[in-house]
């Protein structure tokens, strides 16, 4: 089993309304990985998807891949290709959950966005991850 030692949230760094279909094209065509640049992507209806197994090593964050679980919403830039928060409430909410459940199960693992790691110059996932986790409120779910 690999050691997980950092549950990286990420954005895909395209359009909200971007594919499942057309994010793994650009893996396979642009960037030639064999493998999903992360194991789950959250759509914009808060559905998640698994694109690897957890003991695969996925291609997320360069040179930080082999301790880390790669999660992802679909999104991150506005029109004019800027960093943004744009995700939907749906996302905001499943993104949520499935980080309860993953640092669940890694308890040693931290959450961080990509953007967190010191050699890192992105703005990836286009938010602070441990503000907005020390200010979110779940009870809230329902609201939105
Ligand atoms: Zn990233």
């Amino acid at each position: 089993m690999r050691n997980i030692k950092y549950i990286v949230v990420h954005c895909t760094a395209t359009q909200p309304t971007a594919t499942v279909e057309a994010i793994k094209k650009y893996w396979k065509g642009v960037r030639k990985w064999d493998k999903p640049g992360y194991h789950y992507l959250i759509l914009r209806d808060g559905e998640i998807v698994q694109l690897l197994e957890e003991k695969e090593i996925s291609y997320g964050a360069y040179g930080h891949n082999h301790d880390c679980i790669h999660i992802a919403y679909i999104g991150g830039i506005d029109k004019e290709g800027k960093p943004v928060d744009n995700r939907s409430a749906r996302q905001i909410h499943a993104m949520f959950d499935k980080l309860v459940e993953l640092s669940n199960r890694y308890r040693s693992a931290e959450i961080l966005g990509h953007r967190d790691f010191p050699d890192v110059n992105k703005a990836c996932p286009s938010f602070d991850v441990k503000e907005w986790l020390k200010n979110y409120e779940p009870e809230f779910k329902q609201a939105a």
